[in-house]
C-alpha cells in the first residue's frame, strides 16, 4: 500500500499538555480519509503539524515517503494545498484576483491554470463580484480554487463544511469527490460530522484523547454495518424451511427469532409464512449505525 501521509508516534504538547500524543496514521493514495474526533481531539494540531506551521514534540511523520527530518520535505509539502480552520479568502477580491494572489504567494511567475481551476470550482463565470458577495457555498469553493494553486495532489481540508447551510453542503461534497475521481487528489478531511464524512469517505481514522484509536476502510466499516431484519415468528421449523427453500442467509436467534441478512420483502415473508402456518409477530430493522459506531471507540455519548 501507498501511503501519501504516515504518522510515527507523533507527539505535540503544549508546555505540558499533550494535545496529540503517540499518534499514528496512514493515509493511501488515492483515498478520501476522514479524520473524525470530537472537539479538542487533536485534528487541526495534527493537520497545523503536517503542514509545517508547528513543530512536533516528538515522534516523525512522512509525506510521500519523505522523512520530515529529511530537508526535502519542504520540496513534499509543496505537493500539500490546506484550508485551515477558514479558507483565506479577500473578501473585497474577486475570484479570480484572490486566485492571484494565491500565485503570488506561493511564488508562481505566471497565472498557468487559473482559468481551469475557476472552472473546476464552477466560478468562472463570477467576473466583477467580490467574493464579500459570494454565498457561503461560493466562499469554501474558492478556498478550494485557492488550495489549489500550485497544482497539489493532496488536500487537507479542516471541517470543510463547519457553517455551511444544506446547499453549500452538497456543493462541497460534490466537489470534494470530483477532484478525487477526475484529478486524483487524496484528502485528508476532519470533522465531527460524521454522517456527513461517510458520504464521501473511503477510509477514517477515529482520533480521541490525542491518539487515533482506529483506522478502518468504508468497506469494512459498512460490513459491519450490514442491515438485517429480525423477525418473531411462532412457528420457527417452518420459517427456517422456508428461508432455506428461498436461499436467504439467516441465523437463529432463539425459538421464535430469526435474523434475516439480505434485503427483503416483509409483508412477502409474512405472506410466505403465514401459508404454512406460521405467524410474523414482530420484525425489525437492525444493524449498527455508525454514529454508534464512533461511541463506542471514544468510550460513550458522555464523552461527545
Ligand atoms: P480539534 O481540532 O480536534 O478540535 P485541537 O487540535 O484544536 O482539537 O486542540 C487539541 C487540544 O489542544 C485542545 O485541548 C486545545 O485546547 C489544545 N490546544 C490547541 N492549541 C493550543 C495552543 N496553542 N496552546 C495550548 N493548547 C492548545
Amino acid at each position: 500500500m501507498e501511503y501519501i501521509l504516515e504518522t510515527h508516534n507523533l507527539e505535540k504538547r503544549y508546555k505540558h499538555f499533550k494535545a496529540i500524543s503517540n499518534l499514528n496514521m496512514h493515509i493511501p493514495k488515492g483515498s478520501i480519509y476522514g479524520l473524525i474526533g470530537k472537539n479538542g481531539a487533536g485534528k487541526t494540531t495534527l493537520i497545523r503539524v503536517i503542514c509545517g506551521l508547528q513543530k512536533p514534540t516528538s515522534g516523525t511523520y512522512s509525506i510521500y515517503g519523505i522523512s520530515n527530518e529529511n530537508r526535502k520535505i519542504t520540496e513534499a509539502r509543496k505537493r500539500i494545498g490546506a484550508i485551515i480552520e477558514s479558507p483565506s479568502i479577500c473578501l473585497d477580491m474577486t475570484a479570480e484576483d484572490n486566485l492571484k494572489e494565491q500565485y503570488k504567494v506561493i511564488g508562481l511567475p505566471s497565472f498557468d491554470n487559473l482559468q481551469e481551476i475557476l472552472r473546476f470550482v464552477g466560478l468562472e463565470e463570477t467576473g466583477k463580484k467580490t467574493a464579500k458577495n459570494f454565498s457561503l457555498g461560493m466562499k469554501q469553493r474558492l478556498g478550494l480554487a485557492i488550495a489549489l494553486v500550485g497544482n497539489p495532489d493532496f488536500l487537507i481540508l479542516d471541517e470543510p463544511i463547519n457553517g455551511l447551510d444544506p446547499e453549500g453542503i452538497i456543493e462541497i461534497r460534490e466537489l470534494i469527490l470530483k477532484l478525487n475521481k477526475e484529478k486524483g487528489i487524496t484528502f485528508l478531511i476532519s470533522s465531527h460530522y460524521l454522517d456527513e464524512l461517510s458520504k464521501i469517505a473511503t477510509c477514517y481514522g477515529f482520533i480521541d484523547k490525542c491518539r487515533i484509536v482506529k483506522e478502518i476502510r468504508s468497506d469494512e466499516l459498512e460490513q459491519k454495518f450490514k442491515k438485517r431484519t429480525q423477525i418473531h415468528v411462532n412457528n420457527i421449523k417452518e420459517c427456517v424451511k422456508y428461508l432455506e427453500e428461498i436461499k436467504i442467509p439467516y441465523k437463529v436467534i432463539s425459538e421464535n427469532i430469526v435474523d434475516i441478512y439480505e434485503k427483503i420483502n416483509v409483508s412477502d415473508i409474512v405472506i410466505a409464512l403465514s401459508k404454512r402456518n406460521c405467524i410474523v409477530n414482530e420484525f425489525h430493522e437492525k444493524g449498527e449505525s455508525l454514529e454508534n459506531y464512533y461511541l463506542n471507540l471514544i468510550g460513550g455519548a458522555d464523552n461527545v
